[in-house]
């Protein structure tokens, strides 16, 4: 690495939500800046108005913010070197075009959309698939490297709509490196005369981000895979000018659980997760879903998202932000795609849930019940229901017994385990729990394995009843902690309605 201060930047354009794999891309950005003493910075990529979304840069900023992975420089944070939205820069761009121009890199196209098309179709009937403006076919085109200067001229002057675009060389090699992908060679053959400056006033993405990356003095270009097949053009850019090139890492795609292909939008809603760190409404009314609005910690979606194309080298799964600042490394980003696992995005939020205290998930029942709950109630919730909760919310629902009586009954397992003699023993044991004075989780327990003692009878049939009749449902925390939790006098009427209730059932079927 060279010993430039690392200055990285994440360069989103505003023309929708941030996928899942942006976040990964800001993340990746801001663990090397950190990682490095570095500065992370955020530079809104807005010159294609065509895509323009209003609000997606509002979301972008948001988003970062619930990740916990803000910029040190960025729109609406500042910097010395901003401003860090492209249109706000627009002034800057076009005298570098301009230098292209005199340096002969660069050239004047005044052929019009329908012209272009209109070559486009005619290859196509020829049986040339992809048509482009490159080296060869430029030749017979109206460019100012056409056409002559006296004519070119003319035209700037009446205002003919043009584009500038770059002069691709003929048959050169380009290399450069990447940090994850070692050397990649390609021919200029293969590369067309990209437009650099557009005639609506605004520059392409290419020249924009070359002259930014430069003016911002950025170090390392991390940035995902499908910017690879720029690199060339962008590097010969940086020649062009005469520019030190920044050094490169492009990130593996990530692609669909059930397949190869990329993680696009369109598969979260399809499979049932979020593909989206937040909550997303598109203009027709459409919401796509967010990890935040799903329940899960940004800390849970943050680690899930670091493992996604990368591995710390050792077992070790569960890692803070510091941690992951300290252990991550572009030398272990790996170069295949990584397969996102909607699974183990669960497993990771269900152990930052087991992680947190009572008191912490307490505050987060209180804002999901209004505050309706005592505290000291939430608390005890927690305790009983995190170790199989996911998100908060399931230890409400799953535990919804804990709150209000049930009002259903298990009936599947109530036709297939409760017996003809389960009333009588319940009800037995229901004149046992009557006896019990303190009424705490152990002296229940005690009372309990001397019933099963005094009838001779094992555990299985006795204690799913009974949780049938205080919960309605088949499976949850210990009974014994169910019970001290809703106190004697609950738990007795809850039995004695459950008794009529399953009653019901079992005569009914
Ligand atoms: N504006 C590009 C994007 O939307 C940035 C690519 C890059 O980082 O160079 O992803």
């Amino acid at each position: 690495m060279s010993n430039k201060p690392v200055r990285v930047r994440f360069a989103p354009s505003p023309t929708g939500p941030l996928h899942m794999g942006g976040v990964r891309t800001a993340l990746y950005n801001y663990l090397f800046a950190k990682k490095h003493n570095g500065t992370f910075i955020i530079r809104i990529e807005d010159t294609d108005q065509a895509r323009f979304v209003p609000g997606a840069q509002d979301y972008i900023l948001d988003a970062l913010k619930w990740c916990g992975i803000m910029p040190t420089e960025g729109p609406g944070i500042g910097g010395e070197f901003g401003p860090y939205v492209q249109s706000e820069r627009k002034e800057s761009y076009k005298p570098f075009a301009e230098q292209l121009i005199s340096n002969e890199k660069a050239y004047y196209a005044f052929d019009s959309a329908e012209e272009l098309d209109s070559m486009r179709d005619q290859a196509k009937q020829m049986g040339m698939a992809n048509w482009q403006y490159n080296s060869i076919t430029r030749t017979s085109l109206k460019n100012s490297l056409t056409l002559p200067q006296s004519e070119v001229s003319k035209l700037l002057e009446a205002g003919v709509p043009y584009v500038i675009r770059m002069k691709m060389p003929r048959n050169q090699d380009i290399r450069l490196h990447d940090i994850i992908r070692g050397w990649v060679v390609v021919n200029t053959n293969n590369l067309d005369d990209k437009v650099l400056f557009k005639s609506d006033g605004m520059p392409t993405y290419h020249l924009a981000n070359i002259v930014d990356d430069h003016a911002m003095n950025i170090s390392h270009v991390i940035r995902g895979e499908e910017w690879l097949p720029s690199a060339p053009l962008h590097v010969m850019l940086y020649e062009a000018f005469g520019w030190e090139c920044p050094e490169f890492a492009h990130l593996p795609l990530l692609l669909r659980p059930d397949g190869n292909g990329k993680l696009s939008k369109r598969d979260g809603d399809r499979l049932g997760f979020p593909v989206f760190p937040t909550d997303w409404t598109t203009s027709e009314g459409e919401l796509y879903s967010g990890y935040r609005e799903k329940g899960y910690f940004p800390e849970a979606f943050i680690n899930m998202l670091a493992f996604l194309g990368w591995n710390p080298g050792t077992t070790q799964e569960i890692f803070s932000l510091e941690e992951l600042t300290e252990a991550f490394s572009l030398e272990r980003v790996a170069k295949a795609g990584a397969k996102f696992d909607p699974d183990k995005t669960k497993w990771f939020q269900q152990n930052y849930l087991r992680a947190q205290s009572n008191e912490d998930l307490a505050i987060a029942i209180g804002k999901l019940t209004n505050g309706s709950l005592p505290n000291e109630k939430s608390i005890q919730i927690a305790n009983l229901m995190k170790e199989r909760a996911t998100f908060v919310q399931d230890m409400l629902s799953d535990g919804a017994y804990l709150i209000t009586r049930p009002i259903n009954y298990d009936k599947e397992t109530i036709l297939k385990k409760w017996k003809s003699e389960t009333f009588e023993l319940i009800s037995d044991w229901l004149a046992e729990i009557k006896t019990i004075t303190e009424f705490t989780a152990e002296n229940i327990e005690v009372t309990f394995k001397a019933f099963l003692e005094a009838k001779q009878i094992g555990i299985g049939a006795v204690l799913q009843p009974f949780r049938l009749c205080v919960t309605g449902v088949a499976a949850g925390p210990g009974m014994f902690d169910i019970s001290d939790f809703l106190g004697k006098e609950e738990v007795i009427s809850r039995i004695e309605i459950g008794l009529i209730e399953i009653r019901k059932i079992v005569n009914e079927a």
